[in-house]
């Protein structure tokens, strides 16, 4: 039975058992579920197909017997000839004297080895006696763990299948396996362990693609609709005119991204559930506009609103910027750690009465000790990971208020849906029109001159420039003794005829602050900064900004720093000094000269770098999937998310049978235990 111990299997003593238990293996269903980690195929091909320097299989007849040499200490070179479709083939063997007497005239054997094209040589490393038995060899290699071999797992699981393939049960509906035309699961137990042939292979590992995704969806949705039914939010009744009247007055007409948004952030609102959003939009984009409307709307209908942002600089950045939107009706206050005393106290006491409309702070705004009177609205921008962490800490609070989280990374869809799946989302997938493309540039440092002297003439006609300083191996503790020394060469370079400020972390926030206002009224021309800029910054006029180190950076993350130029409606520029050294970082930096679109970009980062790099180490908030590959498997993800969609609103794992095994597997698997 598949629920038997894996000792009960011939030759499973103490010590195989235990190597097994490192590798969570415990069941027979546990070792058949143990999937081949890659395949080594071996086909035969004629000759003329055979490609040069690849690793090729043949089989022939021994025509001229080996000859041995020795030479150095204990080396020897074998060399015989065989005939393989009519044409003669030199084999040569290094250190495999013992094969000689098994290789006779006559004999027929199967060479394994790297193909020399050019001389019909071939270099063996694996021969066989006799022929292939078929076409394609596939063989499975298995990870391991301890001392047990890849080939002894591969017989322990021809062993299990034997005894159990008909305990083998199918979870997935009939009806499921006909429409996608998939194996059944026993079937492709068999075909992904022991395939035939590629097609089964495919086939095999494309249904346990499906079933894993279809499973982790199920989950998804499954907590998606608890948390609805658990989480009962306000219904936030606002004066539709009151709020149409508010967009109007603003400066600029909507786009249309940005009108789809506000629906869907509205309606939310509107309805007695808690409202659990993200809002994915470029730089730009215009989700703070978004945002300061649907604050409008949370305010207008008696609610109190809460915007909370990653830094101190920004938290003061929006504070002056909504408070100029929304002008004197409302009352704002801005709560950071550098508001103190009696002033902090003051703050405090007219958000807990309700005198206070709208706080604007950083993160921690929603963990420390303010008492909301009547909290509706919640806007987290730019937290990493969404989501879990907020939602608990205004749990632990008693609040239920709607909950919009902001992010100016485009994630690509299939990240988005599977590390947010419990969320809604929205997309301001559109820039205002008028803006013009950041024109983009890698240079060497050849070229450093040049780019300083263009960035003179630009401050001389009256622009601004960033300047990020050259990292050290990811270290902010380095990252900001770089940037002073960069500050001081400019200094140098540049002497008294233009202004360069320097921001970095370790400065005090006040300090922050003062450059940061000198800088946006111009009285800096330049900014050399450390990464710090990288959020939220908006001076219009600044219209350069070059990078130094660029290949040190991911895709996503020299997006947004390229974002904080191009916010005027004058050309701008982003320079990047860059020399990588393979490949992968040539290519990285080519992209950023040919496209601003934030989703491309984020789309070829996610290629690049894989699912597990994209949000950066250990807070990705995506799952481990067995079979399932995010970045190629994009396609039977969406069709599982349809289906489970489906199999949650139709409630077909409580009232239909086909769905019964799928159920009780279901509460088997689990991804990450947030989900359960
Ligand atoms: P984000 O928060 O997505 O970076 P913002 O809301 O800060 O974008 O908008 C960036 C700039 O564009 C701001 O100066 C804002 O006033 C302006 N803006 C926002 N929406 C529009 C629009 N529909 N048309 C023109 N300008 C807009
Ligand atoms: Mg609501």
């Amino acid at each position: 039975m598949l629920s038997d111990s894996v000792v009960t299997l011939k030759g499973v003593g103490e010590k195989v058992k235990e190597d097994l238990h490192h590798m969570d293996i415990y069941s027979i269903e546990d070792l058949l579920e143990h999937f081949p980690f890659r395949y080594d195929v071996v086909e035969l091909k004629p000759l003329h197909e055979l490609i040069h320097d690849d690793q090729v299989t043949i089989t022939g007849e021994v025509i001229y017997p080996p000859t041995v040499t020795y030479y150095g200490r204990k080396k020897s070179r074998l060399q015989f000839n065989v005939q393989v479709d009519q044409v003669t083939v030199k084999a040569v063997m290094f250190n495999r004297t013992f094969a000689k007497k098994h290789l006779n005239k006559g004999t027929t054997v199967t060479l394994t080895g790297k193909w020399d094209a050019h001389r019909l040589q071939i270099t063996v490393n694996h021969y066989q006696l006799g022929e292939l038995n078929k076409d394609v060899a596939i063989k499975a290699i298995y990870s391991v763990k301890g001392s047990i071999t890849s080939g002894r797992i591969a017989s322990l699981i021809n062993q299990a299948l034997k005894e159990n393939d008909h305990f083998i049960k199918e979870i997935l509906p009939p009806s499921y396996l006909q429409k996608y035309k998939i194996p059944s699961r026993s079937e492709a137990i068999r075909w992904i362990h022991r395939p035939e042939n590629q097609n089964q292979l495919k086939h095999g590992r494309r249904r346990f693609v499906y079933e894993e995704l279809l499973l982790f969806q199920l989950k998804m949705h499954l907590l998606k609709q608890r948390t609805q039914l658990t989480n009962q939010g306000f219904e936030q009744r606002f004066d539709e005119k009151k709020v149409t009247s508010f967009i109007n007055k603003m400066p600029f007409k909507l786009t249309e991204a940005q009108e789809a948004s506000l629906v869907e952030i509205l309606a939310d609102m509107k309805a007695p559930i808690q409202m659990n959003r993200l809002l994915q939009g470029d730089v730009g984009s215009g989700k703070t506009a978004v945002a300061s409307i649907c604050l409008y709307a949370t305010i207008n209908a008696n609610f109190q609103g809460a915007f909370m942002v990653p830094t101190e600089i920004l938290a003061e950045q929006h504070y002056d910027s909504i408070k100029e939107i929304f002008g004197r009706e409302i009352n704002i206050a801005l709560l950071t750690s550098s508001v103190k005393g009696k002033k902090r106290k003051e703050i405090l006491e007219g958000i807990k009465q309700h005198d206070i409309n709208l706080v604007i702070g950083t993160h921690s705004l929603i963990q420390e000790e303010v008492v909301f009177h009547r909290l509706g609205l919640v806007i987290i921008d730019e937290q990493h990971r969404f989501g879990v962490e907020q939602r608990k800490a205004l749990r632990e609070k008693g609040l239920q208020p709607d909950v919009l989280f902001m992010t100016a990374t485009p994630i690509p869809r299939t990240l988005a849906i599977t590390a947010f799946g419990d969320m809604d989302i929205s997309v301001i997938d559109q820039l205002p029109i008028g803006r013009k493309e950041v024109e983009t540039y890698w240079i060497k440092e050849n070229m450093l001159t040049r780019v300083l002297e263009f960035i003179k003439q630009r401050v001389d006609a009256g622009e601004q420039a960033y300047i990020v300083s050259p990292l050290i191996e990811e270290s902010e503790a380095f990252d900001y003794q770089n940037a002073i020394d960069l500050f001081y060469k400019l200094q140098d370079y540049y002497g008294e005829e233009l202004k360069i400020g320097l921001l970095h972390g370790k400065l005090p926030a006040n300090e922050k602050e003062s450059i940061m206002k000198q800088f946006m009224r111009n009285d800096l021309q330049i900014l050399v900064a450390t990464t710090v800029i990288e959020v939220g910054v908006n001076v219009p006029n600044a219209t350069v900004m070059l990078i130094y180190d660029a290949e040190r950076f991911g895709l996503s993350q020299l997006h947004q720093l390229r974002g904080r130029v191009g916010r005027g409606d004058r050309q701008s520029y982003c320079i990047l000094l860059a020399d990588p050294k393979g490949e992968i970082g040539k290519e990285r930096m080519r992209i950023m000269t040919e496209t601003t679109d934030g989703f491309r970009l984020a789309e070829e980062d996610l290629k690049l770098r894989g699912p597990g790099d994209f949000f950066g180490k250990k807070q990705s908030g995506l799952p481990e999937f067995k079979v399932a590959d995010l970045v190629h498997d994009y396609r039977a993800l969406e069709v599982a998310r349809n289906d489970a969609k489906d199999i949650v609103e139709r409630k077909l794992l409580e009232n239909n049978l086909d769905f019964k095994q799928l159920k009780e597997q279901l509460e088997e698997v689990s991804f990450d235990q947030r989900f359960d």
